[in-house]
């Protein structure tokens, strides 16, 4: 849930948010993708239980094709409103027969991409040390700042809600900085978890880290971006692989939630990247030119196997 400018503007980011869930789901071995929703309107006020409603009576009209929740703009209890309208929500407080926020398993999973990308770059995956640099302390960013600062890691920290930086500094004892800064601090792991496109023209020859690894969405502009990273020498978790923890931990929901295989189906982020990392070096290719291969390729394979009949 977003102002976007214009209708155009949320067409265009619903579509690149839609294909971004099919990569996403195919690199996670799932078998969802395809479909993501935008709501055009401010979180801070345009919020009520009739929009959520009506959100809800267009994600039924879908028959279960179709399954939404929380991401950027709404909490879980929004959904509680949709869930009068709809059965086909994830995501939903524990409390209402759901997995809960998905902010720490997203954390979680970005944290194996971390782990993954310093064993690559430095040959240890420990954070102790490092300087990570995080933009946005929201639902995920707020646990990856933490998670960072348990491991030993030192944070800098930015958010462009003033009392939320306030905050979690005290908190977590991080240091704040600029919103608009945050790219561009020296550090070993830029952690974007806010919006989308933070590596574009105008930012790409300004960063000063070694790897970027996040939760955020679609965090190139476009994907040749990747080889302006690769020339940098600056290492990229392709973010669809990176922030797939907490699609992963809804998913299981239609199995009948397990948290204990939701952690492992998470922990496998590390292995994923990893070999997409030493394969994307010896094959002098960008690291998202890669992982777009791999998931282009189980996308195929599986919907040839699905020829087979029943
Ligand atoms: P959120 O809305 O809870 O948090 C985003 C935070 O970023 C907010 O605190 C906001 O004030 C801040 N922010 C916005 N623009 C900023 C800027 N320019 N500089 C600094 N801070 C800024 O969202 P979230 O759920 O934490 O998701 C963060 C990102 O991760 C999004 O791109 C989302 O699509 C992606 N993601 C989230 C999940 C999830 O489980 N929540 C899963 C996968 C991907």
């Amino acid at each position: 849930m977003l102002p976007y400018a214009s209708e155009d503007a949320a067409l265009t980011d619903v579509l690149r948010l839609s294909e971004g869930m099919t990569y996403k789901a195919a690199a996670a071995g799932l078998d969802f993708g395809g479909g993501k929703t935008v709501v055009i309107g401010d979180p801070a006020t345009d919020k009520s239980e009739a929009l959520f409603r009506a959100l809800g009576r267009f994600i039924q009209t879908l028959n279960g094709r179709y399954r939404t929740g929380e991401d950027v703009g709404t909490s879980e209890s929004d959904f509680v409103h949709s869930l009068k309208e709809t059965r086909y929500l994830v995501g939903l407080p524990k409390a209402f027969g759901g997995s809960g926020d998905t902010g720490d398993n997203t954390a979680f999973g970005v944290m194996q991409a971390m782990h993954a990308a310093l064993m690559h770059r430095f040959k240890s995956p420990s954070l102790k040390g490092r300087r990570v640099a995080v933009q946005g302390l929201g639902k995920v960013g707020y646990h990856v700042a933490r998670r960072a600062v348990e491991e030993g890691a030192t944070v800098v920290a930015a958010d462009i809600n003033p009392h939320v930086v306030g905050r979690v500094a005290s908190e977590l004892g991080i240091e704040p900085t600029d919103p608009w800064a945050v790219v561009e601090t020296p550090c070993d792991v830029l952690a974007p978890c806010a919006l989308g496109n933070v590596v574009n023209r105008n930012t790409v020859d300004l960063l000063r880290c070694e790897i970027i690894v996040g939760s955020a969405n679609n965090q190139l502009e476009d994907d040749t971006l990747a080889d302006r990273l690769r020339e940098r020498g600056i290492l990229y978790a392709p973010d669809f692989i990176a922030n797939a923890g907490g699609l992963i931990q809804v998913a299981d929901e239609i199995h009948g939630y397990n948290p204990e295989r939701v952690r492992h189906q998470i922990e496998m982020i590390y292995d994923v990247l990893l070999a997409i990392f030493q394969e994307a070096d010896e094959r002098g290719l960008s690291t998202t030119t890669v992982a777009l291969e791999h998931v282009r390729r189980r996308l195929d394979t599986i919907h040839a196997i699905h020829r087979i009949r029943s």
